[in-house]
């Protein structure tokens, strides 16, 4: 008999009044009908997205000047045998070390990452979405490259410290030690309570956009 599988949405959905990052260069969701049934006969929709909008991955080209864009890398890229580390039990602005993650799996070789915090499930759309949440241990981001994963995946919106943003040293930090070494990122996940178990298929679409520093992605967990 054939095993049934089980799809999971792990995506936010885009729509009108959605928290965007809160800086003025990460445009509001807007979408309005160019075209309508009463004027043409047809639907047709007008959509602004930017380019860190919703759930969404990050190219080099974000941090990385010169560095590659979404365009450049083959769809196989994005999809993979992915480990699920639940840190789901973690309080507000812990830093997540190797520890947290060094005995939850025996090869990470290849691999896709993704770290379940339930922040955007409870926060999203919050005041403290982007400041309060748990980050990730600069080492613990050069250990998970030197075990050559090649994704990694976050249910909150950053894996930085949202301290060191914009700050003169350290912005960015853990965010370039990723996306220098090919690692892309994702951002804003969504339902990771939903897998239940601790691997599982993981497919991440971004949109083929020509020279983009990152694309929005419907993500997809297979169980
Ligand atoms: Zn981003």
């Amino acid at each position: 008999m054939k095993k049934k599988v089980k799809i999971i949405d792990l995506s936010l959905m885009f729509h009108k009044g959605m928290q965007t990052y809160h800086r003025n260069y990460h445009p509001k969701f807007k979408r309005f009908k160019s075209a309508t049934h009463k004027t043409h006969k047809r639907e047709v929709s007008t959509i602004q997205i930017g380019s860190h909008l919703g759930t969404h991955i990050d190219a080099p080209r974000h941090f990385i000047k010169n560095g590659k864009t979404i365009d450049q890398y083959d769809i196989s890229h994005f999809c993979g045998n992915a480990i699920l580390i639940d840190l789901s039990k973690k309080l507000k602005k812990t830093i997540i070390s190797i520890k947290d993650v060094k005995k939850r799996f025996k090869n990470f070789n290849g691999k896709i990452v993704i770290f379940r915090f339930d922040w955007t499930d409870k926060y999203y759309g919050k005041s403290n979405f982007f400041y309060d949440h748990p980050y990730l241990d600069s080492e613990l981001c050069k250990w998970l490259v030197r075990k050559g994963i090649k994704l990694v995946g976050f249910d909150s919106p950053q894996p930085d410290n949202p301290k060191n943003s914009f700050t003169k040293y350290k912005d960015g930090e853990n965010h370039k030690i990723f996306l220098k070494n090919d690692v892309l990122i994702i951002e804003y996940l969504t339902n990771l309570k939903k897998i239940k178990k601790k691997t599982f298929y993981f497919i991440g679409a971004p949109l083929n956009i020509q020279h983009s520093d990152g694309s929005p992605a419907r993500c997809i967990g297979i169980i």
